[in-house]
């Protein structure tokens, strides 16, 4: 089979495909002012699309999905898709990246339909730092979504944390004693800067270094990277059953790693998160009969994408918010 490959040498076997631009959440690093519809914008690609765009990236070495968003639970349609997904030969994991407002409610159903990882957002263990961040006074309700899912044979759960300045960065605590008996996995996710939130940027960044240190000092362990791993550096303890990853977008050899492309909920494909270009793949995913189309708009895009970001002479690219694109 022939995989994508690009320039340097790197595959792409993760693909994150966004299924929807609205949030139920206002997050003051991604929608401070919420989710605002706009009449007139294109519609997300419909589940048909969606299956012919995995089916077509199928063909050349996706093996990883994740869904995202926006917020990915708002679509009625996600057991469907997920199943859709599960029904692709070849993708063995299929991951969800949500704020965990439906877990509870909904969870089961992703589960049955063939979600394979959950990963859930959660930036603070304390109720009203958690709240201050979101716009919402949810968290009971999320870890409760999260304990159930804990129980459902999940490959992995993760929780997300954007790490920021003066908003939860005294909140390692709390999370080394919600780690000592739970297996699951926090990221720490070093805040990125978008066209959005530049302001909120230097008030907040705060450089995952730092934490690193903290860890190493306490004991954590850095683990050896899986080859088809995601961009966390991970960490372990023998005295906690959980474990702590660190995302540092702003580190050296970040990209070097890259093995994941992206495609926004209106079908447009992204080769890196802070790029300038988004390629519309949508008219080739009209007709199944468009498949080797697609595959060869995929393989020519490819060797266009560049070696690395630059976040750090701070262009930012074409993305206003993750939300957007997905994270
Ligand atoms: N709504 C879902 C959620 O929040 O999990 C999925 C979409 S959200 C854009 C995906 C991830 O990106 C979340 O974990 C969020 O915290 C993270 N994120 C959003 N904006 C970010 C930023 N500027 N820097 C770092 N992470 C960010
Ligand atoms: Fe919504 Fe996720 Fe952005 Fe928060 S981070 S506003 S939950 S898309």
């Amino acid at each position: 089979m022939a995989i994508l490959e690009d320039r340097f040498g790197r595959s792409f076997p993760y693909l994150r495909l966004s299924v929807i631009e609205a949030c139920n959440f206002r997050c003051t690093y991604c929608l401070p002012d919420g989710f605002q519809a706009r009449a007139g914008r294109p519609q997300p690609l419909t589940r048909e699309e969606i299956a012919r765009l995995l089916r077509g990236f199928a063909g050349v070495g996706l093996r990883k999905l994740r869904l995202t968003g926006g917020e990915p639970t708002l679509r009625r349609d996600l057991p469907e898709i997920i199943a859709s997904a599960a029904a692709v030969g070849g993708i063995d994991s299929i991951a969800l990246t949500t704020n965990g407002t439906l877990l509870d409610r909904r969870v089961a159903r992703w589960r049955e339909a063939g979600l394979t990882n959950l990963n859930v957002s959660v930036d603070a263990l304390d109720r009203e730092r958690f709240h201050a961040i979101t716009g919402h006074d949810r968290l009971d309700e999320i870890l409760r979504g999260i304990e159930l899912a804990r129980g459902m044979g999940f490959k992995a759960v993760k929780l997300n944390a954007v790490l920021l300045k003066g908003l939860n960065d005294d909140q390692l605590p709390a999370w080394l004693d919600y780690l000592r008996e739970r297996d699951v996995s926090v990221r720490f996710i070093e805040l990125m800067r978008t066209g959005d939130n530049l302001a909120y940027f230097e008030r907040h960044h705060l450089r995952a270094e730092a934490l690193e240190t903290q860890l190493q000092e306490a004991g954590w362990r850095l683990l050896p990277r899986a080859p088809d791993a995601g961009p966390a550096r991970e960490y372990a303890h023998p005295g906690y059953a959980g474990r702590i990853g660190v995302i540092a977008p702003y580190s050296k050899d970040f990209c070097a790693g890259c093995n994941r492309l992206r495609v926004t909920h209106t079908g447009d494909l992204r080769l890196c998160l802070f790029g300038n270009v988004g390629i519309p793949l949508r008219p080739w995913l009209q007709d199944d009969g468009d498949r080797d189309r697609l595959v060869a708009a995929l393989q020519a895009q490819l060797g266009l994408k560049a070696i690395g970001h630059r976040l750090h002479e701070g262009e930012t690219g074409m993305t206003p918010n993750l939300s957007t694109i997905g994270g």
